[in-house]
């Protein structure tokens, strides 16, 4: 059999679906596959004028479906939210993709490839189409156009409708080992792979090692700060984008709560000593509404322009846990 065109990639959430499913585009539009770093595996080179465009966003053959929301909270950037009225208006980032983008796939999948290679349609989540939307697809991807490759991936394969799925190869993705994951990291130069790869629970591929690392590196920073005592109030850093400062409070949060029930830090395990000193000192109910608001937090899709602001407040609520201490 031929190579399948269409590829749906699935699996849990918080490993990088996306990002894998990004290297995979960026590895079928390279145009440097000969040389050392790329190879038949498909990895993208990074440096051919192909992986230029694949990285600026401006790929003509890549076109990116994915809901607004969902390209606000990855930072990047869908092909077929360009232009729209959505950001001019106030409402909220649509979850969904609308059936208006994946019409614009459609007709730009009859288009010839403007680079002669291939050409690949992204869609993420795969799931986040409602049926009219899923029907306008389906005819693309039952007889797709010679060179078109369809990369989808879903965290939730039993709410892709079975007309796409049957038109798919599945292929799934699991979270790799600690051996692996240590592998690729230091594959990439990191400086301090084991406590990268317990902060990203060995979730590193696809992961950019560097956002991993602004997470971690802030984690660490307000846990020196929570060990210097309330006084040291303000000085929170340059906290990182929303997204990151909101996984990364959250990551201290459970580290804090194993610490004080005398677990093994399950992100921070190099931090364990002062984690559970910190953990001894915290208001158990503080925690339990500091929790939930990090939940609320981490399920806003759209961040107030002054996103420096809203996480600084957050490492503010962060050093109440300890300051409300009744004992
Ligand atoms: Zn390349």
């Amino acid at each position: 059999m031929m190579d399948f065109p269409a590829i749906l990639l699935y699996g849990e959430t918080g490993f990088g679906l996306w990002e894998y499913l990004s290297d995979r585009a960026a590895g079928r539009l390279c145009e440097h596959p000969g040389s050392a770093t790329a190879s038949a595996s498909g990895v993208a080179c990074r440096a051919c004028a192909a992986c230029a465009l694949v990285a600026a966003g401006t790929h003509p053959d890549l076109f990116v479906l994915m809901p607004e929301a969902v390209a606000i909270d990855l930072g990047a950037r869908a092909t077929s939210g360009d232009g729209d009225e959505a950001s001019a208006d106030k409402r909220a980032p649509s979850r969904e993709i609308p059936i208006d983008a994946v019409r614009r796939l459609v007709d730009w999948s009859h288009t010839t490839s403007h680079r002669g290679g291939a050409k690949v349609a992204c869609v993420y989540p795969l799931n986040a189409m409602a049926p009219p939307a899923a029907n306008a697809l389906l005819k693309t991807l039952e007889e797709p156009a010679p060179g078109l490759w369809f990369l989808m991936a879903t965290h939730r394969l039993d709410q892709v409708m079975p007309t796409l799925r049957s038109r798919c190869r599945l292929q799934s993705m699991h979270r790799p080992s600690r051996a692996a994951a240590l592998e690729d990291l230091r594959a990439r130069g990191v400086a301090n792979p084991e406590d990268l790869a317990a902060w990203c629970r060995d979730a590193t591929r696809g992961l950019a090692p560097e956002q991993g690392a602004e997470g971690l590196a802030w984690a660490r920073h307000l846990l020196a700060l929570l060990d210097a005592g309330p006084q040291s109030l303000g000085a929170v850093g340059a906290p990182p984008p929303p997204p990151v400062a909101v996984a990364a409070l959250q990551k201290l949060a459970v580290d804090l709560q194993r610490a004080r029930l005398g677990m093994v830090p399950l992100y921070l395990p190099a931090q364990r000593r002062l984690l559970e000193v910190l953990g001894a000192r915290m208001n158990p109910t503080a925690w339990l509404r500091f929790w939930e608001r990090m939940g609320e937090a981490g399920a806003t899709a759209n961040f107030p322009l002054h996103a420096g602001l809203v996480a600084d407040r957050w490492a503010l609520e962060l050093r109440q846990l300890f300051t409300a201490s009744a004992t």
